[in-house]
């Protein structure tokens, strides 16, 4: 995959995040790696999505220098490099202050089993405490509520950063995990609270995993 591709892919999913209202103004991140490991393609730092080109993505490397890019990248780029080095499976990750899953970060543990598709990431942690903006200690936190298996985690007071083998998987991933926040946070305000069982979740997660339908 050469690098004007991974501009596309980054460019593309932040207009579609725009449009699902996961992402407002310039309030997130979308970043994708390269077949060889060598690059990352991230949006730039505060610059709106709508009229965003690829040659306005920045280009950086798995350690978060700038390789190529007009603008400086995103200020969460140590987070997005940090999940990349420490799980190789992953090439895309999404970074969103969705509205719910920010309410339901305020709450820590983990999100309730609340819809069925959410389920093939369970569980969705919540990171233990808050941490700065595009902090190493941020970035430290994601990478350790990840972990080896998951695929996503809110962020204590800020929202969520989904991650994926692609593009789609990732966008999927940040799209359920909102839903799922939702879903929760209503079932909870109408006192609520007869949640998927664990070992469903469980079966649905192991499905999912091994490609079976949800
Ligand atoms: P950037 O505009 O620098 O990507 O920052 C937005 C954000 O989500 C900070 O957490
Ligand atoms: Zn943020």
């Amino acid at each position: 995959m050469n690098y004007q591709k991974i501009r596309e892919i980054v460019v593309e999913a932040a207009k579609k995040s725009n449009a699902l209202g996961l992402i407002h103004g310039t309030s997130g991140n979308i970043s994708m790696r390269d077949d060889n490991d060598e690059v990352v393609a991230i949006t730039p730092s505060g610059i709106e999505y709508e009229t965003m080109t690829a040659e306005d993505i920045t280009l950086v490397d798995l350690d978060g220098n700038v390789i190529e890019g007009k603008y400086k990248p995103s200020s969460e780029t140590p987070m997005h490099t940090a999940i990349m080095r420490a799980r190789p499976d992953i090439r895309a990750v999404v970074h969103t202050h969705s509205l719910f899953a920010t309410v339901m970060s305020m709450k820590g543990g983990n999100l309730p089993r609340a819809t069925v598709p959410s389920n093939m990431y369970y569980p969705i942690p919540v990171t233990d405490c808050f941490a700065l903006p595009g902090s190493e200690e941020l970035a430290d936190s994601a990478v350790r509520a990840i972990g080896k298996e998951g695929d996503v985690t809110l962020l204590k007071n800020h929202g969520l950063i989904a991650a994926g083998k692609d593009m789609d998987a990732a966008m999927t991933c940040a799209v359920y995990t909102e839903e799922c926040a939702q879903v929760g946070y209503y079932a909870m305000a109408a006192g609520l609270d007869d949640f998927i069982p664990e070992e469903a979740a469980l079966a649905i997660r192991k499905a999912a995993k091994g490609g079976g339908a949800v």
